[in-house]
Formats: structure tokens, C-alpha cells, sequence
């Protein structure tokens, strides 16, 4: 023991951190069997790019493993490596594809790369010509304008006759662009689309759906469904109820509780002008933190913004977002909770249990993805397990 131990007692990080997050793995396994449940006869795979959501792959890939998923999409080489190490006979896919030099890892590990330009499939014919067969997918682009290769071009390659005997895909997808839409006719568009790639493809395993194409409904899963932001508790769908359990529970400590006047203003540039003499709670969380300053609300019209911006959640209550969120700051108005029920040390709810992870995404004109991929690096992190 150091002297420092023997003069202190240690508490618990996360009863101190000044930003926490949990993550309930338990829910996270039950939102991706429910996901499974709705795809069925279809198998689903799980989306862990991103470091699962930014909830950790390490941890919310085995639990995924544990439940059952053999199929993994990540968006990077990267990725797919770190993810091998606990799904050991899981089939990974990478999103982005391959680059030069980048084969050896490719084999390695056994990853799958999702070719998606006609660069990437003449390179892959080279690498297996020269280092032996490999699965692999194609990507096809059904009018997102993204990765993919064209349609008609797609479908060309089904019957090439130049194309070698050993080049197979496992798997043919493509991706909605407006899937969380369910009225858009668009959807409708890219599955024909796709059912002429299908037709093209006969006999290899296909894949459209991500979380909002699974719950449009079974003309929309084939043979794998890839869901994401579902499994991680977030809104797939705009205008409907979410029927996902939440997954990830943001908190930050308050550091200060000040008493401010009517007249006077908060934050950068003043921009908030308090209209009664009010108690201002200073909490240990910011931009930096991916507690975005757009959550301030002045919005960015990307989806839905709410004018007032972001709402907390501390002893019972609701509390709003008061002037410009800072880096490693925010301060909320806590004039109506009692003075006897917040102090200095308690946390206030980011999102995640009262405040919805896309409630307080729309306050910043943004989505449950980018709240959730931004969380940052400060956050102290406790895993609960299934079965806790
Ligand atoms: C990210 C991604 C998914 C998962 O999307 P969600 O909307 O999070 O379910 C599926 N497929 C592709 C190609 C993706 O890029």
C-alpha cells in the first residue's frame, strides 16, 4: 500500500466521475433477439462499427457473440481485426472494402471484404488470383449514391463470362437510403431494384435490410438483415413509437449550484437572458464530451430540431439547457426543484432513462447515431451484464 492509500479510502470511479455512462448489455442482447425475432426465417447479423455505436465493441460485440450472432458488419479494416480477437468463427464483412496492402490482414483474420467499386473488385480478382480463394461480398447501389456499384453494372457481372469460376460473393447487399421513412416510395423503388439484383445473383445469400428496413417489414430481409441503431436502443423509424429498450444511460456531475438574477444572462455571448431570478446547476459535461453545441438549439437542419434545445433529467424533474453548451460545460435551470433536492455532486441525466437518446438528439437537430458515435473519451464506463 502507498502512503496515498493508507491516507485515503478509494470510492468507486464511477460514484465520482464527472461523466458516466451505462451500458446495459442486457437490453442491448434483447433488443438484437427481438430484431432476430422480426427477421425470422432470415438470419440477422449485428453492426458493430464505430466501436459498436460508440457503447464499446469489445464488450457489446461478445455479448452479441453470446447471443448468437455469427454475422458482424464493421466499417473498417480496424475494426475487424480488434473484433476477431472474441467472435473467433464469427463471418466479419467490412463495409468500406479493401485496399492495397491491406490483403494480408484480410487473410489473416479471415475478414470479408464488401467490395463496392469496380476499383476494389478488379483489385480483389488480383488478390485471390495470386493468394488463393476468399470470400467476399459486393456491394451494389440501388440509388443511395454512396458505395456500391451500379446497378446495371451488377448485374452485367452476374453473367460475365470473363469473370473467373472462383470469384463468388457470399453476399450481395445494398443499402435503403430512406428507410426510416416508412411512406417513401423510394423504399419501394430500391427493392425492385434489388429483386433484379436478386434474380441476377440466384442461389447467393442477399441483404437490404438495416434497422429500419427490418421493421418495414419481411419483403425487405432476404436472407440477412443487418440491424444497427435498433439493437443499440435508438429510433429506426421517424413517427412511430420506438419499440427498442434503452441501451446506453449518459450522466455528468454538477459541479456548482449558483443562484442568478433576473436580467442577467448565461453562457457565451450572453444569448440566454433569464427571465426570473433563477438556480443555475453547472455540470461536468460539454462538446467535448459529444454533448453537442448544436444541443443548445439553435439547430442545423439536418432532421427535426427543437427550438428550446436539450432537456436533463435530475431529482424527478425535467430541466432545461440554458444558454451555449461549452466544451466541458453545460448549465441547466434548476429554479424549479427545490433547493433541499439538488446539491453540487449529484448527477443529472444526459439521456438515456427519462430523456430519450432521440429526444435529446432532435433538440440538436441531430440523431441518435451522432449522439451516441460522439460520446468522447471522458466517460467513465459501467457495463451491466445480462442477468445483473
Ligand atoms: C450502418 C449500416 C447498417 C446499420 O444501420 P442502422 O440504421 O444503424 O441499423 C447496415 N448496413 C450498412 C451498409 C450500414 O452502413
Amino acid at each position: 500500500m502507498t502512503d496515498l492509500q493508507d491516507a485515503f479510502s478509494f470510492p468507486d470511479e464511477f460514484d465520482i466521475a464527472p461523466v458516466r455512462l451505462t451500458v446495459d448489455l442486457g437490453a442491448l442482447v434483447e433488443n438484437w433477439q427481438e430484431m432476430a425475432r422480426r427477421s425470422s426465417p432470415a438470419r440477422t447479423a449485428a453492426v458493430v462499427k464505430a466501436d459498436a455505436y460508440g457503447l464499446g465493441i469489445e464488450d457489446c460485440g461478445t455479448a452479441l457473440y453470446e447471443a448468437g450472432a455469427r454475422d458482424f458488419f464493421v466499417a473498417v479494416m480496424q475494426e475487424g481485426v480488434t473484433l476477431r480477437s472474441f467472435a473467433p468463427d464469427a463471418r466479419i464483412y467490412v463495409l468500406s472494402g479493401i485496399w492495397p496492402g491491406q490483403e494480408p490482414s484480410f487473410y489473416e483474420h479471415g475478414l470479408v471484404p464488401v467490395l463496392a467499386s469496380e476499383e476494389q473488385l478488379s483489385f480483389w480478382m488480383s488478390v485471390t488470383a495470386e493468394h488463393g480463394d476468399h470470400p467476399c461480398a459486393l456491394q451494389v447501389d440501388t440509388g443511395f449514391n454512396r458505395l456500391g456499384l451500379p446497378l446495371e453494372d451488377a448485374i452485367a457481372f452476374a453473367d460475365d463470362v470473363s469473370r473467373p469460376a472462383s470469384f463468388s460473393p457470399v453476399l450481395v447487399l445494398s443499402h435503403l437510403h430512406s428507410g426510416d421513412t416508412s411512406s417513401s416510395p423510394l423504399n419501394r423503388q430500391q427493392l425492385e431494384a434489388f429483386r433484379k439484383l436478386a434474380q441476377a445473383y440466384d442461389g447467393i445469400e442477399l441483404s437490404l435490410a438495416a434497422s429500419a428496413g427490418t421493421l418495414l417489414g419481411p419483403e425487405f430481409h432476404f436472407d440477412l438483415t443487418r440491424p444497427g441503431i435498433a439493437v443499440y436502443g435508438g429510433e429506426a423509424l421517424n413517427g412511430v413509437p420506438n419499440p427498442m429498450k434503452p441501451v446506453a444511460l449518459a450522466e455528468a456531475r454538477i459541479i456548482q449550484i449558483r443562484e442568478a438574477k433576473k436580467g442577467e444572462t448565461v453562457s457565451y455571448g450572453g444569448t440566454y437572458q433569464l427571465t426570473r431570478d433563477s438556480r443555475l446547476a453547472v455540470v461536468s459535461a460539454g462538446y467535448a464530451d459529444g454533448y453537442l453545441r448544436s444541443l443548445s438549439g439553435t439547430g442545423v437542419p439536418l432532421r427535426q430540431t427543437v427550438a428550446e434545445g436539450a432537456h436533463g433529467f435530475v431529482a424527478g424533474r425535467k430541466v432545461p439547457v440554458v444558454g451555449r453548451i461549452t466544451m466541458d460545460l453545460t448549465i441547466f435551470d434548476v429554479t424549479d426543484i427545490p433547493s433541499s433536492e439538488i446539491r453540487a455532486g449529484d448527477y443529472v441525466e444526459l439521456f438515456g432513462r427519462n430523456i430519450p437518446l432521440d429526444d435529446a438528439a432532435r433538440a440538436g437537430g441531430t440523431i441518435g447515431y451522432e449522439l451516441l458515435t460522439s460520446l468522447g473519451l471522458r466517460y467513465e464506463r459501467r457495463y451491466l451484464y445480462p442477468g445483473d
